[in-house]
Protein backbone atom coordinates (compact mmCIF):
# COMPACT_ATOMS: atom_id res chain seq x y z
CA UNK A 1 0.00 0.00 0.00
CA UNK A 2 1.38 3.29 -1.18
CA UNK A 3 0.49 5.29 2.34
CA UNK A 4 1.01 8.90 0.70
CA UNK A 5 -0.31 9.39 -2.59
CA UNK A 6 -1.83 12.69 -4.47
CA UNK A 7 -5.83 12.78 -4.90
CA UNK A 8 -6.20 15.29 -7.25
CA UNK A 9 -10.09 16.25 -7.59
CA UNK A 10 -11.55 17.60 -11.27
CA UNK A 11 -15.00 18.87 -9.91
CA UNK A 12 -14.02 20.42 -6.47
CA UNK A 13 -16.54 22.44 -5.57
CA UNK A 14 -19.26 19.46 -7.06
CA UNK A 15 -21.84 17.89 -5.29
CA UNK A 16 -20.01 14.93 -5.21
CA UNK A 17 -17.17 15.83 -3.67
CA UNK A 18 -18.82 17.81 -0.99
CA UNK A 19 -21.21 15.04 -0.47
CA UNK A 20 -19.57 11.64 -1.08
CA UNK A 21 -15.96 11.73 -1.97
CA UNK A 22 -14.58 13.94 0.70
CA UNK A 23 -16.44 12.01 3.99
CA UNK A 24 -15.26 9.01 2.33
CA UNK A 25 -12.00 9.76 2.14
CA UNK A 26 -12.36 11.31 5.88
CA UNK A 27 -13.51 7.86 7.16
CA UNK A 28 -10.96 6.01 5.27
CA UNK A 29 -7.80 8.14 6.87
CA UNK A 30 -9.42 7.15 9.84
CA UNK A 31 -9.48 3.44 9.44
CA UNK A 32 -5.78 3.85 7.89
CA UNK A 33 -3.76 5.85 10.64
CA UNK A 34 -0.71 5.95 8.74
CA UNK A 35 -1.94 6.47 5.59
CA UNK A 36 -1.33 10.72 4.69
CA UNK A 37 -2.82 12.47 1.39
CA UNK A 38 -1.95 15.68 -0.52
CA UNK A 39 -5.71 16.50 -1.89
CA UNK A 40 -5.60 18.91 -4.70
CA UNK A 41 -8.94 20.45 -5.69
CA UNK A 42 -8.92 21.86 -9.40
CA UNK A 43 -11.96 23.73 -10.55
CA UNK A 44 -13.46 26.88 -12.34
CA UNK A 45 -14.09 28.54 -9.22
CA UNK A 46 -12.01 31.31 -7.92
CA UNK A 47 -11.92 29.53 -4.58
CA UNK A 48 -8.22 30.06 -2.14
CA UNK A 49 -5.99 27.84 -0.71
CA UNK A 50 -8.29 27.97 2.58
CA UNK A 51 -11.71 27.91 1.01
CA UNK A 52 -10.49 24.63 -0.20
CA UNK A 53 -9.16 23.42 3.54
CA UNK A 54 -12.41 24.31 4.70
CA UNK A 55 -15.04 22.73 2.63
CA UNK A 56 -12.38 19.47 3.31
CA UNK A 57 -12.97 20.31 7.22
CA UNK A 58 -16.60 20.47 6.87
CA UNK A 59 -16.80 17.11 5.23
CA UNK A 60 -14.61 15.42 7.62
CA UNK A 61 -15.90 16.48 10.51
CA UNK A 62 -19.81 15.36 8.78
CA UNK A 63 -17.96 11.64 8.68
CA UNK A 64 -16.49 12.01 12.24
CA UNK A 65 -12.86 12.60 10.92
CA UNK A 66 -11.91 15.94 11.44
CA UNK A 67 -8.55 13.85 13.81
CA UNK A 68 -7.61 13.11 9.94
CA UNK A 69 -7.03 16.39 8.77
CA UNK A 70 -3.49 16.33 10.16
CA UNK A 71 -2.62 14.28 7.61
CA UNK A 72 -3.72 16.00 4.58
CA UNK A 73 -2.26 18.50 3.01
CA UNK A 74 -4.48 20.49 0.61
CA UNK A 75 -4.10 22.89 -2.50
CA UNK A 76 -6.31 24.32 -4.92
CA UNK A 77 -6.31 25.72 -8.13
CA UNK A 78 -8.26 27.34 -10.40
CA UNK A 79 -8.37 25.86 -14.02
CA UNK A 80 -11.03 24.48 -16.69
CA UNK A 81 -9.34 20.95 -17.01
CA UNK A 82 -10.89 21.39 -21.00
CA UNK A 83 -7.78 23.47 -21.44
CA UNK A 84 -4.08 21.91 -22.72
CA UNK A 85 -2.58 25.18 -20.86
CA UNK A 86 -4.11 24.39 -18.03
CA UNK A 87 -3.96 20.69 -17.71
CA UNK A 88 -0.05 21.67 -17.76
CA UNK A 89 0.14 23.62 -15.31
CA UNK A 90 -1.92 21.35 -13.09
CA UNK A 91 -0.45 18.10 -14.14
CA UNK A 92 3.74 18.93 -14.13
CA UNK A 93 4.96 19.18 -10.66
CA UNK A 94 2.82 16.03 -9.44
CA UNK A 95 5.02 13.28 -8.68
CA UNK A 96 3.62 9.64 -8.38
CA UNK A 97 1.29 8.02 -7.32
CA UNK A 98 -0.93 10.55 -8.53
CA UNK A 99 -4.95 9.59 -8.91
CA UNK A 100 -6.93 11.61 -10.71
CA UNK A 101 -10.87 11.78 -9.92
CA UNK A 102 -13.48 13.58 -12.31
CA UNK A 103 -16.10 14.58 -10.29
CA UNK A 104 -17.26 16.46 -13.24
CA UNK A 105 -20.36 16.33 -15.56
CA UNK A 106 -19.62 13.28 -18.45
CA UNK A 107 -19.24 15.18 -21.29
CA UNK A 108 -16.18 17.72 -19.24
CA UNK A 109 -14.63 14.69 -18.59
CA UNK A 110 -14.43 13.41 -22.33
CA UNK A 111 -13.14 16.75 -23.42
CA UNK A 112 -10.44 16.89 -20.77
CA UNK A 113 -9.44 13.18 -21.97
CA UNK A 114 -8.90 14.57 -25.81
CA UNK A 115 -6.88 17.74 -24.11
CA UNK A 116 -5.37 15.34 -21.90
CA UNK A 117 -3.99 13.47 -25.05
CA UNK A 118 -2.02 15.84 -25.93
CA UNK A 119 0.47 16.18 -23.02
CA UNK A 120 2.36 13.95 -21.30
CA UNK A 121 0.79 12.11 -17.97
CA UNK A 122 2.76 11.24 -15.04
CA UNK A 123 3.81 8.07 -15.08
CA UNK A 124 1.42 5.68 -13.00
CA UNK A 125 -1.04 7.84 -13.13
CA UNK A 126 -4.87 6.77 -12.13
CA UNK A 127 -7.50 7.97 -13.83
CA UNK A 128 -11.44 7.90 -11.59
CA UNK A 129 -14.60 7.96 -13.22
CA UNK A 130 -17.94 8.20 -12.23
CA UNK A 131 -21.35 6.84 -14.09
CA UNK A 132 -22.74 7.50 -16.54
CA UNK A 133 -20.19 5.85 -18.77
CA UNK A 134 -21.88 6.76 -21.77
CA UNK A 135 -25.08 7.01 -22.79
CA UNK A 136 -25.36 3.72 -24.77
CA UNK A 137 -22.83 1.12 -25.90
CA UNK A 138 -21.23 3.23 -28.68
CA UNK A 139 -20.66 6.21 -26.42
CA UNK A 140 -19.22 3.98 -23.92
CA UNK A 141 -17.29 2.12 -26.32
CA UNK A 142 -15.99 5.96 -27.94
CA UNK A 143 -14.94 6.71 -24.21
CA UNK A 144 -13.49 3.71 -23.16
CA UNK A 145 -10.81 4.30 -26.64
CA UNK A 146 -10.37 7.72 -25.50
CA UNK A 147 -9.25 6.56 -22.22
CA UNK A 148 -6.94 3.58 -23.61
CA UNK A 149 -5.15 6.40 -25.75
CA UNK A 150 -4.10 7.90 -22.32
CA UNK A 151 -3.30 5.24 -20.13
CA UNK A 152 -3.78 1.20 -19.68
CA UNK A 153 -6.87 -0.22 -18.35
CA UNK A 154 -5.38 -1.61 -15.09
CA UNK A 155 -4.98 2.65 -13.93
CA UNK A 156 -8.75 3.30 -15.37
CA UNK A 157 -11.16 3.04 -12.48
CA UNK A 158 -15.04 3.20 -13.31
CA UNK A 159 -16.40 4.23 -10.17
CA UNK A 160 -19.51 1.77 -9.18
CA UNK A 161 -19.88 2.43 -5.61
CA UNK A 162 -22.19 -0.90 -5.08
CA UNK A 163 -19.19 -2.70 -5.77
CA UNK A 164 -17.96 -1.73 -2.75
CA UNK A 165 -20.69 -1.97 -0.63
CA UNK A 166 -20.45 -4.64 2.28
CA UNK A 167 -23.20 -5.99 1.24
CA UNK A 168 -21.78 -6.64 -2.02
CA UNK A 169 -18.88 -8.12 -1.22
CA UNK A 170 -20.32 -9.96 1.42
CA UNK A 171 -21.68 -12.57 -0.89
CA UNK A 172 -18.52 -13.78 -1.61
CA UNK A 173 -17.86 -15.39 1.95
CA UNK A 174 -21.42 -16.38 2.31
CA UNK A 175 -21.31 -18.15 -1.16
CA UNK A 176 -17.59 -19.46 -1.67
CA UNK A 177 -16.99 -20.41 1.17
CA UNK A 178 -20.17 -22.41 2.25
CA UNK A 179 -20.33 -26.05 1.00
CA UNK A 180 -24.15 -25.77 1.86
CA UNK A 181 -24.15 -23.57 -0.49
CA UNK A 182 -22.21 -23.85 -3.73
CA UNK A 183 -23.11 -26.65 -5.18
CA UNK A 184 -26.91 -25.10 -4.87
CA UNK A 185 -25.91 -22.19 -6.55
CA UNK A 186 -27.42 -22.98 -10.13
CA UNK A 187 -30.73 -23.63 -12.29
CA UNK A 188 -30.64 -27.71 -10.99
CA UNK A 189 -31.32 -26.16 -7.70
CA UNK A 190 -32.15 -22.56 -8.04
CA UNK A 191 -36.19 -21.52 -9.30
CA UNK A 192 -35.66 -17.53 -9.70
CA UNK A 193 -33.93 -14.97 -8.46
CA UNK A 194 -34.60 -10.92 -8.30
CA UNK A 195 -32.65 -7.63 -7.09
CA UNK A 196 -34.76 -4.83 -5.31
CA UNK A 197 -33.33 -1.98 -4.77
CA UNK A 198 -36.01 0.96 -3.94
CA UNK A 199 -35.52 3.79 -1.90
CA UNK A 200 -38.36 5.80 0.18
CA UNK A 201 -36.55 8.93 -1.07
CA UNK A 202 -37.92 11.14 -4.10
CA UNK A 203 -36.42 13.30 -6.36
CA UNK A 204 -34.03 15.65 -3.84
CA UNK A 205 -33.43 18.78 -6.31
CA UNK A 206 -31.91 16.10 -8.79
CA UNK A 207 -34.06 16.71 -11.90
CA UNK A 208 -31.28 18.17 -13.95
CA UNK A 209 -29.75 14.49 -14.27
CA UNK A 210 -32.19 12.35 -13.13
CA UNK A 211 -35.21 13.30 -15.39
CA UNK A 212 -33.10 12.57 -18.61
CA UNK A 213 -31.68 9.22 -16.76
CA UNK A 214 -34.66 7.62 -15.27
CA UNK A 215 -34.93 4.40 -12.39
CA UNK A 216 -33.81 2.51 -15.09
CA UNK A 217 -30.52 3.91 -16.01
CA UNK A 218 -29.79 5.50 -12.99
CA UNK A 219 -29.70 1.81 -10.95
CA UNK A 220 -30.18 -1.41 -13.51
CA UNK A 221 -28.00 -0.23 -15.65
CA UNK A 222 -25.15 0.46 -13.67
CA UNK A 223 -25.29 -0.79 -9.91
CA UNK A 224 -27.44 -3.80 -10.05
CA UNK A 225 -26.23 -5.42 -12.78
CA UNK A 226 -22.39 -5.40 -11.61
CA UNK A 227 -24.33 -6.66 -7.93
CA UNK A 228 -25.91 -9.38 -10.38
CA UNK A 229 -22.32 -10.22 -12.10
CA UNK A 230 -20.81 -10.70 -8.50
CA UNK A 231 -24.00 -12.87 -7.14
CA UNK A 232 -23.47 -15.00 -10.63
CA UNK A 233 -20.08 -15.34 -11.57
CA UNK A 234 -18.07 -18.61 -11.30
CA UNK A 235 -16.18 -18.90 -8.81
CA UNK A 236 -12.61 -16.48 -9.50
CA UNK A 237 -8.83 -18.15 -8.81
CA UNK A 238 -8.32 -15.72 -6.67
CA UNK A 239 -9.75 -11.99 -6.23
CA UNK A 240 -7.25 -10.10 -7.40
CA UNK A 241 -8.33 -7.69 -10.15
CA UNK A 242 -7.76 -10.23 -13.27
CA UNK A 243 -9.74 -12.48 -11.91
CA UNK A 244 -12.23 -10.89 -10.12
CA UNK A 245 -13.21 -9.25 -13.27
CA UNK A 246 -13.08 -11.57 -15.66
CA UNK A 247 -15.50 -13.65 -13.87
CA UNK A 248 -17.78 -10.93 -13.02
CA UNK A 249 -17.27 -9.76 -16.62
CA UNK A 250 -17.93 -13.12 -18.54
CA UNK A 251 -21.46 -13.07 -16.35
CA UNK A 252 -22.16 -9.53 -18.01
CA UNK A 253 -21.49 -11.34 -21.30
CA UNK A 254 -23.69 -13.92 -21.00
CA UNK A 255 -26.78 -11.81 -19.95
CA UNK A 256 -29.68 -10.66 -21.77
CA UNK A 257 -33.36 -9.91 -21.37
CA UNK A 258 -35.35 -12.88 -20.32
CA UNK A 259 -36.71 -14.78 -24.32
CA UNK A 260 -35.41 -11.41 -25.47
CA UNK A 261 -38.87 -9.92 -25.15
CA UNK A 262 -38.53 -6.60 -23.42
CA UNK A 263 -42.45 -5.86 -24.18
CA UNK A 264 -43.30 -8.12 -21.69
CA UNK A 265 -40.33 -8.85 -19.29
CA UNK A 266 -40.24 -5.35 -18.79
CA UNK A 267 -42.42 -2.49 -16.59
CA UNK A 268 -41.75 0.86 -16.11
CA UNK A 269 -44.52 3.33 -13.74
CA UNK A 270 -42.98 6.71 -12.21
CA UNK A 271 -44.73 8.43 -8.62
CA UNK A 272 -48.22 10.32 -7.98
CA UNK A 273 -48.40 12.69 -5.17
CA UNK A 274 -48.43 10.86 -1.83
CA UNK A 275 -46.42 10.66 1.64
CA UNK A 276 -43.61 8.07 2.56
CA UNK A 277 -44.18 8.40 6.36
CA UNK A 278 -44.68 12.57 7.22
CA UNK A 279 -42.44 13.81 4.32
CA UNK A 280 -44.81 14.18 1.33
CA UNK A 281 -43.95 14.48 -2.37
CA UNK A 282 -45.92 15.99 -5.40
CA UNK A 283 -46.47 13.83 -8.41
CA UNK A 284 -42.97 13.45 -10.33
CA UNK A 285 -44.31 14.90 -13.08
CA UNK A 286 -45.16 18.44 -10.78
CA UNK A 287 -40.92 18.31 -9.99
CA UNK A 288 -39.27 20.96 -10.02
CA UNK A 289 -37.47 20.82 -13.63
CA UNK A 290 -39.40 18.12 -14.66
CA UNK A 291 -40.74 18.07 -18.41
CA UNK A 292 -43.24 15.10 -18.30
CA UNK A 293 -43.20 14.94 -22.13
CA UNK A 294 -39.62 12.54 -21.11
CA UNK A 295 -42.17 9.82 -19.60
CA UNK A 296 -39.47 9.42 -17.37
CA UNK A 297 -39.63 6.83 -15.27
CA UNK A 298 -39.15 6.38 -11.05
CA UNK A 299 -39.65 3.19 -11.23
CA UNK A 300 -37.92 0.48 -13.51
CA UNK A 301 -37.87 -3.36 -13.75
CA UNK A 302 -36.41 -6.32 -16.08
CA UNK A 303 -35.99 -9.94 -16.29
CA UNK A 304 -32.66 -11.66 -17.63
CA UNK A 305 -31.10 -14.94 -17.93
CA UNK A 306 -27.48 -15.42 -17.72
CA UNK A 307 -27.10 -17.75 -20.58
CA UNK A 308 -24.32 -19.97 -19.54
CA UNK A 309 -24.49 -23.43 -17.85
CA UNK A 310 -25.19 -22.53 -14.37
CA UNK A 311 -27.83 -20.58 -14.98
CA UNK A 312 -29.69 -20.86 -18.02
CA UNK A 313 -33.49 -20.86 -17.44
CA UNK A 314 -33.43 -18.72 -14.15
CA UNK A 315 -35.20 -15.70 -14.83
CA UNK A 316 -33.64 -12.67 -12.27
CA UNK A 317 -35.63 -9.66 -12.35
CA UNK A 318 -33.76 -6.59 -11.18
CA UNK A 319 -36.12 -3.45 -9.85
CA UNK A 320 -35.66 0.44 -8.33
CA UNK A 321 -37.59 2.78 -8.02
CA UNK A 322 -37.80 6.27 -5.80
CA UNK A 323 -40.55 6.96 -3.07
CA UNK A 324 -41.58 3.92 -2.23
CA UNK A 325 -42.91 2.92 1.23
CA UNK A 326 -41.49 0.61 3.42
CA UNK A 327 -39.03 -0.28 0.94
CA UNK A 328 -37.42 -3.51 0.16
CA UNK A 329 -33.76 -3.59 -1.00
CA UNK A 330 -32.48 -7.02 -1.29
CA UNK A 331 -31.14 -10.50 -3.61
CA UNK A 332 -34.38 -13.12 -2.87
CA UNK A 333 -33.04 -16.37 -3.77
CA UNK A 334 -35.83 -18.81 -4.51
CA UNK A 335 -34.53 -22.78 -4.30
CA UNK A 336 -36.38 -25.30 -6.11
CA UNK A 337 -39.16 -27.17 -4.10
CA UNK A 338 -38.24 -31.15 -2.83
CA UNK A 339 -40.02 -33.18 -5.53
CA UNK A 340 -41.53 -35.36 -3.11
CA UNK A 341 -42.03 -35.48 0.66
CA UNK A 342 -43.60 -38.48 2.63
CA UNK A 343 -46.97 -39.13 2.29
CA UNK A 344 -48.52 -38.17 6.08
CA UNK A 345 -46.68 -35.04 6.14
CA UNK A 346 -49.08 -32.27 5.26
CA UNK A 347 -49.23 -28.82 3.53
CA UNK A 348 -47.12 -27.11 0.66
CA UNK A 349 -43.47 -27.62 1.07
CA UNK A 350 -42.97 -24.43 -1.07
CA UNK A 351 -38.94 -24.32 -2.00
CA UNK A 352 -36.52 -22.38 0.56
CA UNK A 353 -35.78 -18.73 0.12
CA UNK A 354 -32.27 -17.27 0.66
CA UNK A 355 -32.44 -12.93 1.32
CA UNK A 356 -29.37 -10.99 1.28
CA UNK A 357 -30.13 -7.44 2.31
CA UNK A 358 -28.65 -4.55 0.69
CA UNK A 359 -29.60 -1.84 2.84
CA UNK A 360 -28.18 -3.54 6.34
CA UNK A 361 -25.82 -6.62 6.32
CA UNK A 362 -28.04 -9.38 6.98
CA UNK A 363 -28.89 -12.80 5.27
CA UNK A 364 -31.98 -14.94 6.37
CA UNK A 365 -33.13 -18.29 5.03
CA UNK A 366 -36.84 -19.53 5.42
CA UNK A 367 -37.61 -22.97 5.66
CA UNK A 368 -39.73 -25.55 5.98
CA UNK A 369 -40.54 -27.25 9.38
CA UNK A 370 -42.58 -29.42 11.31
CA UNK A 371 -45.25 -27.21 12.53
CA UNK A 372 -45.26 -26.30 16.52
CA UNK A 373 -48.73 -28.20 16.97
CA UNK A 374 -48.89 -30.99 14.82
CA UNK A 375 -45.63 -32.36 14.20
CA UNK A 376 -47.16 -33.84 10.63
CA UNK A 377 -47.98 -30.41 9.30
CA UNK A 378 -45.40 -28.38 7.76
CA UNK A 379 -44.96 -25.05 8.96
CA UNK A 380 -42.61 -21.57 7.80
CA UNK A 381 -39.59 -20.23 9.89
CA UNK A 382 -37.01 -18.09 8.95
CA UNK A 383 -33.36 -18.20 10.32
CA UNK A 384 -31.11 -14.95 10.28
CA UNK A 385 -28.00 -13.47 11.29
CA UNK A 386 -26.27 -10.46 10.94
CA UNK A 387 -23.23 -10.13 8.35
CA UNK A 388 -20.10 -7.42 9.38
CA UNK A 389 -21.19 -4.02 7.66
CA UNK A 390 -17.54 -3.38 6.79
CA UNK A 391 -15.12 -0.70 8.52
CA UNK A 392 -15.62 1.29 4.97
CA UNK A 393 -18.54 2.84 3.48
CA UNK A 394 -19.11 1.93 -0.22
CA UNK A 395 -17.00 5.13 -1.51
CA UNK A 396 -14.50 4.78 1.48
CA UNK A 397 -13.70 1.36 0.23
CA UNK A 398 -13.83 2.49 -3.78
CA UNK A 399 -11.33 5.03 -2.68
CA UNK A 400 -9.08 2.94 -0.70
CA UNK A 401 -8.61 1.07 -4.60
CA UNK A 402 -7.84 4.06 -6.00
CA UNK A 403 -5.27 5.49 -3.66
CA UNK A 404 -3.70 1.62 -3.73
CA UNK A 405 -3.70 1.66 -7.73
CA UNK A 406 -5.57 -1.76 -7.53
CA UNK A 407 -8.73 -1.95 -10.17
CA UNK A 408 -10.45 -4.81 -8.76
CA UNK A 409 -13.47 -3.21 -7.45
CA UNK A 410 -13.33 -0.59 -10.71
CA UNK A 411 -15.51 -1.47 -13.52
CA UNK A 412 -13.67 -3.19 -16.99
CA UNK A 413 -14.02 -1.46 -20.54
CA UNK A 414 -15.81 -4.05 -21.64
CA UNK A 415 -17.54 -4.63 -18.74
CA UNK A 416 -19.28 -1.41 -18.96
CA UNK A 417 -19.99 -1.67 -23.06
CA UNK A 418 -21.84 -4.84 -21.97
CA UNK A 419 -24.12 -3.36 -19.47
CA UNK A 420 -25.62 -0.78 -22.02
CA UNK A 421 -25.29 -3.92 -24.50
CA UNK A 422 -28.12 -5.56 -22.12
CA UNK A 423 -30.56 -2.70 -21.20
CA UNK A 424 -30.97 -1.33 -24.61
CA UNK A 425 -33.32 -3.80 -25.71
CA UNK A 426 -35.46 -2.49 -22.69
CA UNK A 427 -34.90 1.33 -22.77
CA UNK A 428 -35.54 0.74 -27.15
CA UNK A 429 -39.24 -0.90 -26.13
CA UNK A 430 -39.77 2.11 -24.24
CA UNK A 431 -38.92 4.55 -25.85
CA UNK A 432 -41.13 3.26 -28.63
CA UNK A 433 -44.10 3.16 -26.22
CA UNK A 434 -43.97 -0.89 -26.59
CA UNK A 435 -44.52 -0.59 -22.87
CA UNK A 436 -47.29 1.27 -20.76
CA UNK A 437 -46.16 3.86 -18.05
CA UNK A 438 -47.83 2.56 -15.10
CA UNK A 439 -48.15 4.71 -12.06
CA UNK A 440 -48.14 4.36 -8.51
CA UNK A 441 -48.83 6.91 -5.30
CA UNK A 442 -45.82 7.80 -3.35
CA UNK A 443 -45.54 5.82 -0.68
CA UNK A 444 -47.13 2.67 -2.03
CA UNK A 445 -45.23 -0.43 -2.92
CA UNK A 446 -44.97 0.77 -6.35
CA UNK A 447 -47.99 -0.53 -9.30
CA UNK A 448 -50.52 -2.55 -8.29
CA UNK A 449 -49.57 -6.36 -9.05
CA UNK A 450 -46.06 -5.65 -9.20
CA UNK A 451 -44.42 -7.07 -5.96
CA UNK A 452 -41.13 -5.86 -5.34
CA UNK A 453 -38.92 -9.14 -5.04
CA UNK A 454 -40.78 -11.17 -8.14
P1 LIG B 1 -21.92 19.07 -10.10
O1 LIG B 1 -22.56 19.77 -11.24
O2 LIG B 1 -22.41 19.31 -8.73
O3 LIG B 1 -20.36 19.40 -10.09
C1 LIG B 1 -19.59 19.41 -11.26
C2 LIG B 1 -18.28 20.08 -10.95
O4 LIG B 1 -17.49 20.15 -12.15
C3 LIG B 1 -18.40 21.53 -10.44
O5 LIG B 1 -17.46 21.69 -9.41
C4 LIG B 1 -17.99 22.33 -11.67
O6 LIG B 1 -17.46 23.60 -11.35
C5 LIG B 1 -16.93 21.46 -12.26
N1 LIG B 1 -16.63 21.76 -13.65
C6 LIG B 1 -17.51 21.85 -14.70
N2 LIG B 1 -16.82 22.14 -15.83
C7 LIG B 1 -15.52 22.23 -15.49
C8 LIG B 1 -14.33 22.49 -16.23
N3 LIG B 1 -14.34 22.71 -17.55
N4 LIG B 1 -13.15 22.53 -15.56
C9 LIG B 1 -13.11 22.29 -14.21
N5 LIG B 1 -14.20 22.01 -13.48
C10 LIG B 1 -15.39 21.98 -14.11
O7 LIG B 1 -21.96 17.52 -10.47
P2 LIG B 1 -21.92 16.27 -9.47
O8 LIG B 1 -20.89 16.50 -8.45
O9 LIG B 1 -23.29 15.94 -9.05
O10 LIG B 1 -21.50 15.08 -10.47
C11 LIG B 1 -20.18 14.92 -10.97
C12 LIG B 1 -20.09 13.58 -11.67
O11 LIG B 1 -20.41 12.56 -10.76
C13 LIG B 1 -21.07 13.41 -12.82
O12 LIG B 1 -20.45 12.60 -13.81
C14 LIG B 1 -22.23 12.64 -12.21
O13 LIG B 1 -22.92 11.87 -13.16
C15 LIG B 1 -21.47 11.75 -11.25
N6 LIG B 1 -22.28 11.27 -10.13
C16 LIG B 1 -22.81 12.14 -9.22
C17 LIG B 1 -23.53 11.67 -8.13
C18 LIG B 1 -24.08 12.61 -7.11
O14 LIG B 1 -24.72 12.13 -6.18
N7 LIG B 1 -23.86 13.92 -7.22
C19 LIG B 1 -23.75 10.22 -7.95
C20 LIG B 1 -23.13 9.40 -8.93
C21 LIG B 1 -22.45 9.93 -9.97
P3 LIG B 1 -18.47 24.88 -11.43
O15 LIG B 1 -19.58 24.59 -10.49
O16 LIG B 1 -17.62 25.99 -11.00
O17 LIG B 1 -18.90 24.95 -12.87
Amino acid sequence: MAEHTTLMIFGASGDLTSRLLLPALGQLLMTEPKRTIALIGAGMDDWTDDKWRDVVQIAFTSSDAADAMTRVETEYHRADITSVDDLKKLLSAKKAPLALYFAVPPSVAAAACDAMATIDLPKGIVLALEKPFGVDEDSARALNERLAVLVPESQVFRVDHFLGRSTTLNLLGVRFANRVLEPLWSATDIESVSITYDESLGLEGRAGYYDRAGAFVDMIQSHLLQVLAVFAMEEPATLDEVDFRAATTAVLRATSVWEDDPVHNSYRARYTAGSVGDRKFPSYVDEPDVDPARNTETLGAATFEVRNARWAGVPITLRSGKAIGDPSREIVVRFRPVRHVPVGLRGDAEGAVLRFSLGTAEISLELNVNGEADPFELERTTMSAELGPGALKAYAEVLSCILDADPVLAVRGDAAEECWRIVQPVLDAWKSDKVPLEEYVVGSHGPEGRPAAG
